[in-house]
């Protein structure tokens, strides 16, 4: 990059190098970098746009943008994702919090709402960052809420999330397990779970920055993608309470595979929901 002179010149310039670096939002990162280093909302980048950058200023957002351009996730860089209106810290270490998964928590938070009641017991597995768990623990009304990983490393920042979101290890409990391993003979009335679910060689075709930098154990769903679909449907059943109901995001084209191992495990009312992109992308089916 030249030497800019006003912010409104360097967010321009820099929208142009990440455009050019082929990063699909180009002018929304280079804003949304801008508001990390000056810590100004929208409001304020108008009222300062014509003034001059501070050269250290300009030097901590030109390396933004740098790493942006080399295909680091803008979430990365500003070391936070929100979810549900819920501001969550992420890293390496956990898959980033995507919005199509926040259709699965507003079917649960449906679902409650429609069930009336309010003891109810809440599994969430695979838990990466804790978005799942955290935000049905805040806006959800469950008497435990219970997030397993089989990453420690996970659990880390899931636990920091915890915190951040002013929830107690009481309101959250955060164990290491692969999947049900640690909790033999409880039961839940609620299921969730965002697993891996790419082929194994879909994995190598995505783009970089959910390929080289989102953990391929969140993503990895083995040949057919469906090896977790497979142990979940035959592991939940020893854990779900009568009319037990599960929740697990799927992919895309997974719907009729999901259905059918649901169906021949003896799930009943099983259904797939659509994400708002109109792509299939939860599965909910009711033990009996
Ligand atoms: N939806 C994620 C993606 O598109 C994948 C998440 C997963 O495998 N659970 O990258």
């Amino acid at each position: 990059m030249n030497n800019p002179v006003t912010y409104m010149e360097m967010v321009r310039e820099a929208a142009a190098v990440l455009s050019e670096a082929g990063i699909p939002d180009a002018s929304l990162d280079a804003r949304l970098l801008l508001e990390h280093v000056t810590g100004w909302n929208n409001a304020r980048f108008f009222l300062h746009q014509s003034d001059p950058v501070p050269e250290e200023e300009r030097l901590t957002y030109c390396d933004l943008i740098r790493r942006r351009a080399d295909r680091i996730p803008l979430q990365h860089l500003t070391g936070e994702a929100w979810f549900m209106g819920l501001p969550f810290t992420v890293d390496e270490r956990v898959l980033i919090p995507r919005q199509d998964t926040e259709t699965l928590v507003e079917l649960v938070l449906e679902w409650q709402k429609d069930d009336g009641r309010s003891d109810l017991r809440l599994l969430d597995l695979c838990t990466g960052s804790g978005c799942i768990a955290i935000s049905l623990a805040k806006l959800g009304q469950f008497s435990q809420v219970t997030a397993l990983d089989l990453s420690e490393e996970a659990l880390t920042v899931a636990k920091i999330n915890r915190q951040r979101n002013s929830l107690t290890e009481n309101s959250l409990r955060l164990l290491q397990s692969d999947l049900f391993e640690s909790i033999p003979g409880e039961t839940f009335d609620v299921i969730t779970a965002n697993p891996p679910y790419i082929t194994s060689q879909e994995v190598n075709t995505l783009m970089p920055e959910v390929r080289d930098h989102d953990p391929r154990m969140a993503l990895d769903g083995g040949s057919d993608g469906l090896d977790f679909y497979r142990r979940l449907a035959e592991e939940s059943p020893a854990h779900l309470s009568p009319n037990g109901t599960i929740f697990w995001e799927i992919g895309w084209d997974q719907g009729e595979a999901v259905t059918k191992l649901l169906h021949d495990t003896h799930f009943q009312d099983i259904k797939i929901h659509k994400d708002n992109n109109g792509n299939n992308r939860v599965v909910t089916a009711q033990w009996r």
